[in-house]
């Protein structure tokens, strides 16, 4: 199927109201689309930042805009809140919402994210359990926080550890449960989920891994505590379930457009965020896509992913050469460490440490024949850098150099 440009004055109608939406309706003004934009998204506040939900929901604002409202309507870009998008009609092009409005389209960019995944166990629809997406997730959970309400924290993923830093910040109790055998084993190597782990203990986390929830249990319809699947049992005040995220594919799959693999899903996408539909494009979150340094499609659920496709569909619309392959990035804050991550971690890499875990300042380094694939790092920007630059260049690098602290990090490179 070929999918010919769209062209500048073409009617874009984007699904969705979170990073990857907000930041293609940006750049389709920026690179000169003249065409009428709309922006439909389902929740009633402007596109707003998610990080800090996770990180600085208990201090300052919550409400961090992505653009100010009013740069909407200096654009000329018809932002339509508190509407669904319900269903697509491929054949007429045109989309109908949950209001009775159908929108019709040149191009429709579906933007619409993905929603936490439920945890699926008696118990989980009591009063003071819930999950973070959303401002008014983070609303209720800096009420916890500040109630000093006991944390029981299912998942060790980044929302489990960023919110268990908050919460040991404010000396409230939180106790992490990970079904994996390391925190962060999905985004993280062994090594980091090492360090991280001993970073929370040694702050008074409490972290049990190989541990899964099989029922909550509560009091006047209060969750007061967890059994695990040893028959052991944690008691608590409130529990926060991150246990990953499902891409929000579902309007995709009822229109018929192709989507990814049982079990991963997402909507799948080309590098120019191209459907199987050539009047839809999809961006953010929900597609499942080509990733640099990974086979087959992938879903990477990220801010600098999100971006990168919001660029991606703005070059497919108007029709002009889509951006470099990226190297993927990641970055995450637990106490006072600021991880940078570049690259996909996978197992089999030489691993080269530089610096010291317990100075808090470090980077971990993943080579495969020589060739950084991979950096993590934690307070060390020079490294995270030096460490993207060579991945994206495929530059060999000499171990030895590069794990001595007091050598010139430009000297490693071959
Ligand atoms: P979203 O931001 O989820 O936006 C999708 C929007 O579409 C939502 O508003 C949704 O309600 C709306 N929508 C869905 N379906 C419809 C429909 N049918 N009709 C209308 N509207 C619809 N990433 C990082 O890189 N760094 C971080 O530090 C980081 N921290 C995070 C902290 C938290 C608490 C969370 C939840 C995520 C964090 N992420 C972070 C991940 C990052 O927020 C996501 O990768 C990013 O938001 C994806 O953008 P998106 O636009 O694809 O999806
Ligand atoms: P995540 O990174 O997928 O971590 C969830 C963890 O919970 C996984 O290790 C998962 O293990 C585990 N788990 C699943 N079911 C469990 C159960 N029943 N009991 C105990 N553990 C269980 O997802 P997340 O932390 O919930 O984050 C949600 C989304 O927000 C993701 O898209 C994430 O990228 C994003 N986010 C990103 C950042 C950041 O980039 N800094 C910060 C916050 C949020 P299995 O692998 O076995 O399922």
């Amino acid at each position: 199927m070929t999918h010919p440009p769209a062209g500048a004055g073409s009617r874009v109608v984007v699904i969705g109201g979170g990073h990857a939406a907000a930041a293609l309706v940006g750049l389709l003004r920026q690179e000169g689309h003249t065409g009428e934009v709309v922006l439909v998204g389902d929740e009633l506040d402007h596109p707003y930042h998610r990080p800090p939900l996770s990180k600085k929901f208990v201090d300052g604002e919550l409400e961090q805009w992505l653009r100010p409202p009013e740069f909407y309507g200096e654009q000329k870009i018809t932002v339509r809140l508190g509407e669904q998008a319900v269903a697509i009609d491929r054949a007429a092009r045109t989309v109908a919402l949950d209001s009775g409005a159908d929108l019709s389209y040149d191009v429709l960019v579906l933007a619409t994210g993905a929603r936490p995944r439920p945890l699926p166990v008696p118990g989980a629809d009591l009063g003071g359990v819930g999950a973070l997406r959303t401002l008014g997730d983070a609303r209720a959970l800096r009420k916890w926080i500040e109630e000093g309400r006991r944390l029981l924290i299912v998942g060790g993923g980044y929302i489990g550890l960023e919110v268990a830093a908050v919460a040991r910040s404010r000396g409230v109790e939180a106790v992490v449960l990970e079904r994996e055998e390391r925190v962060l084993a999905r985004v993280a190597s062994p090594e980091l989920s090492a360090i991280m782990s001993g970073c929370h203990t040694d702050r008074g986390t409490v972290i049990r891994t190989e541990a899964a929830v099989v029922a909550l249990e509560g009091a006047d319809g209060q969750v007061r505590r967890a059994v695990l699947d040893g028959g052991d049992a944690v008691d608590c005040d409130a529990v926060l379930v991150g246990v990953g995220a499902l891409p929000r594919d579902e309007l995709a799959t009822a229109a018929g457009i192709e989507t990814g693999p049982p079990g991963r899903g997402g909507i799948l996408v080309d590098a120019g965020a191209r459907t199987s539909d050539p009047a839809v494009l999809a961006i953010g979150d929900v597609t499942c896509r080509p990733i640099p340094g990974v086979e087959g499609p992938a879903r990477l659920e990220s801010i600098p992913s999100a971006t990168e496709q919001a660029k991606q569909a703005t070059a497919t619309i108007l029709g002009k050469p889509l951006p470099a392959a990226e190297t993927p990035w990641f970055w995450s804050d637990q106490f006072d460490l600021k991880l940078k991550i570049a690259g996909i971690v996978a197992p089999g890499t030489q691993t080269v440490l530089r610096g010291d875990p317990a100075s808090g300042r470090f980077a971990l380094f993943h080579l495969v024949d020589g060739r950084p694939v991979a950096v993590e790092s934690a307070n060390a920007s020079p490294e995270f850098m030096a460490g993207k630059k060579w991945i994206g260049a495929g530059t060999r690098v000499d171990p030895e150099v590069l794990r001595d602290a007091d050598a010139a990090l430009r000297g490693a490179a071959l």
